[in-house]
């Protein structure tokens, strides 16, 4: 035994056969479900035959609906021996009347053949009436045996039942019989081609030189443009088939035997097909057929194999009683007109030449990997328990154990368990919208800060401009502040034009400050004071109520007093003048332990939808000329920033949809650190 596939058998003296399209192949793993051999390696996600474990027994090409498996073509070495030597004999497979039922009759097929330049055309069936004398002989023994005229299945066992090649009968295949025989007849410097409908007897024996399957014959044909009723017909030179006509039959080989029926079904066990030889081999093998052949096909007869045309419009397997009735339609016809005499001479005479063959053991089963492999592979495909394992057979193999051992063995990939696939893909596509969800975070942060940035620019012009008229105002309101006698009325609006224009001062500075480093000068406030000396900083016009609901638990909040005084007054004006008439507008205060939470709500006109997104772009007014600057919103965007805070606002212009109007909410982290 062999641990993994490292293997005994000499790769280089393996004939490949199978090979893949990769361009055609969608991997859907059809092959790997239907190779007995296990012979197909999946490597990203490309399917490939291994050559050393494939025993050609052509059910990939079968069941690929892509056509994305190809057999080994030997049309070009056939026609190379026909111009390099004076004798190539056909020796024609008995299910030829199954493929060439387009065909008149049989003398019209082997015209065809030797038109292309066959020196002779010979049948096959006759190799299958010898060596069913030999089987004939072994079922009277005690020695139960396996048949071994199907190469696929010598193959299958010679690989993967070692222990059952000295039960494999020791004779030829009816193929080599018949080389055997021709040799003899014909000269040993005769070159020998089988035309057949099998796949595996391209790898069976060198004694014969080519194989072309039917399908290539039929190729041949088209591309020379045969027309079978121009062709001279000719009889298949000698000597003569006779029951083994119907060899290709699944009982084919019994029947050639002449065996009554019920020796047939006390003595020998027939299984055709993928599942039932497989079945019947570890029947027998565990010693539950004891007494019993068996006789086993890999397809279901020959007259099903790979090497034969599907019927048109059919599945490979499709009109299988058709192709069996013109099998017997020809034996009998054949059988009705066979000189006996001269066919029982013909065995007689070749019956004496040696039919007999060995095997060999070539080893490709592997040791069971320990557990705990299995186990970690398994739970890679995220299969924990026996309930995960689904044995859905979606990956080809009949179980997820299986499956997780020919991973071990390096013949399959973990992407090929579609539930663990598709899991895989869920996962992925969570991750997508967590990606997409970041990114769309932080095109926005994005936008902000390019908004930041021409704020500051702009912020830094203004603050520029406004420096020197805002110094003389200050200067001159102080010598009239001075200048005034204590009892004047003036003195008190005298002094709110100080008190204001050295806020603007300030705030111009803040500006100035801000375009340059975006500084704060943090203090501790009270934020219900602060919102009732913006509210007392606004004037507030007739017929509009400004309600303060604070529910502060804590009113100590670090901030910049004066930047945050300009952003309240900054939305209660415009609060007021979404209010042409009247309205209220309530400025309420929540907090955390955290954040303080400050929302300025009007019920005024309310923001166009489309201009949302403009709101804090510099110079955005609808205001008119002279009336709006657009600066209001862009700079307190930049203050709230600056405390680490946000800006959002809500609005409805519609009446239908509720009462119109607009919420801005400014919340800033409570304990900015400076
Ligand atoms: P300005 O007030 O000079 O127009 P702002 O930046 O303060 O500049 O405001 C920009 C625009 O946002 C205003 O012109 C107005 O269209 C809109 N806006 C701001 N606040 C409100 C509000 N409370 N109600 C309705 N519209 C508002
Ligand atoms: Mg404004």
């Amino acid at each position: 035994m062999n641990a993994g596939l490292t293997s005994s058998s000499n790769q280089e003296t393996d004939k490949k056969l199978v090979f893949t399209i990769k361009e055609r192949c969608r991997v859907c793993y059809t092959c790997v479900r239907e190779c007995p051999a296990k012979a197909i390696r999946i490597t990203g996600g490309q399917a490939e035959v291994i050559t050393s474990r494939c025993i050609a027994c052509g059910n990939c090409i079968k069941v690929c609906s892509q056509d994305a498996k190809i057999f080994y073509k030997e049309i070009e070495h056939v026609k190379y021996l026909i111009s390099a030597y004076p004798k190539v004999i056909a020796l024609v497979a008995p299910s030829f009347p199954a493929e060439f039922y387009d065909i008149e009759d049989h003398k019209t097929l082997v015209g065809i053949i030797k038109s292309f330049g066959f020196s002779h055309v010979t049948e096959v069936s006759f190799g299958a009436d010898l060596i069913a004398r030999y089987y004939k002989e072994q079922l009277t023994l005690d020695m139960p045996a396996i048949s071994s005229d199907c190469p696929a299945i010598v193959a299958y066992i010679e690989r993967y039942e070692p222990e059952l090649t000295k039960k494999l009968a020791a004779v030829v295949s009816p193929m080599v019989a018949m080389a055997r025989v021709v040799r003899k007849k014909y000269g040993n410097d005769s070159k020998l081609v089988f035309i057949g409908p099998c796949l595996a007897k391209k790898a069976e024996s060198t004694e014969v030189d080519a194989v072309l399957t039917f399908r290539e014959l039929r190729e041949m044909m088209e591309n020379a443009r045969i027309n079978p009723s121009k062709i001279v017909k000719a009889e298949f030179d000698p000597p003569m088939g006779g029951r083994g006509a119907i060899f290709p039959l699944s009982h084919g080989l019994l029947n050639t035997m002449e065996v009554n029926e019920d020796i047939l079904s006390e003595n020998v066990l027939v299984a055709g097909g993928k599942a039932n030889f497989q079945d019947a081999l570890r029947e027998f093998s565990q010693g539950n057929l004891e007494g019993h052949h068996l006789h086993l096909l890999c397809c279901e007869g020959c007259i099903l194999g790979p090497g034969m045309t599907p019927y048109p419009n059919t599945s490979p397997t499709g009109m299988r009683f058709a192709k069996k009735a013109r099998i017997i339609d020809y034996a009998n016809r054949k059988m009705a007109v066979l000189d006996k005499e001269e066919w029982l001479a013909y065995l007689e005479e070749y019956s004496k030449l040696d039919f007999s063959r060995t095997f060999e053991s070539r080893d490709m089963t592997s040791v069971r990997p320990p557990n705990e492999q299995i186990k970690d592979i398994l739970y890679k495909m995220g299969k924990y328990s026996q309930q995960d394992h689904l044995n859905c057979g979606a990956c080809g193999y009949d179980s997820c154990e299986e499956h997780a051992i020919a991973i071990i063995n390096g013949l399959a990939e973990t992407e090929m368990c579609l539930p663990y696939s598709i899991e895989k893909l869920h996962k992925y596509i969570r991750e997508l919208n967590i990606s997409k969800e970041k990114l769309a975070n932080v095109q926005e942060a994005l936008r902000h800060s390019e908004k930041l940035a021409g704020m500051g620019q702009l912020s830094a012009g203004i603050a520029h401009e406004l420096n020197n008229p805002l110094g003389v105002i200050t200067m001159y309101s102080n010598i009239l502040k001075e200048e005034l006698p204590v009892d004047s009325p003036m003195l008190q609006d005298i002094a709110l034009i100080v008190e204001q224009a050295d806020r603007c001062r300030k705030i111009v500075g803040g500006l100035l400050n801000f375009a340059r480093k975006n500084q704060l000068n943090i203090t501790e406030t009270d934020v219900v004071k602060l919102a009732r000396h913006s509210i007392d900083s606004v004037i507030i016009p007739e017929g509009i109520n400004v309600r303060l609901n604070s529910k502060v638990t804590d009113p100590k909040v670090n901030l910049d007093y004066d930047q945050m005084t300009q952003v309240l007054t900054n939305l209660l004006k415009n609060a007021v003048e979404a209010m042409p008439e009247k309205g209220e507008i309530v400025f309420g205060l929540t907090d955390t332990n955290d954040q303080l939470t400050m929302n300025i709500t009007d019920n005024g006109t309310g923001i166009q939808p489309e201009n949302m997104d403009k709101l804090f772009t510099p110079f955005f007014t609808t205001k008119g000329i002279g009336k709006g600057t657009g600066l209001g919103l862009p700079i307190i965007y930049g203050i709230v920033k600056m405390h680490k805070g946000d800006v959002t606002v809500k609005s409805n212009i519609d009446p239908a949809s509720g009462p119109t109007g607009t919420t801005f909410t400014i919340t800033i982290p409570r304990n900015r650190l400076v």
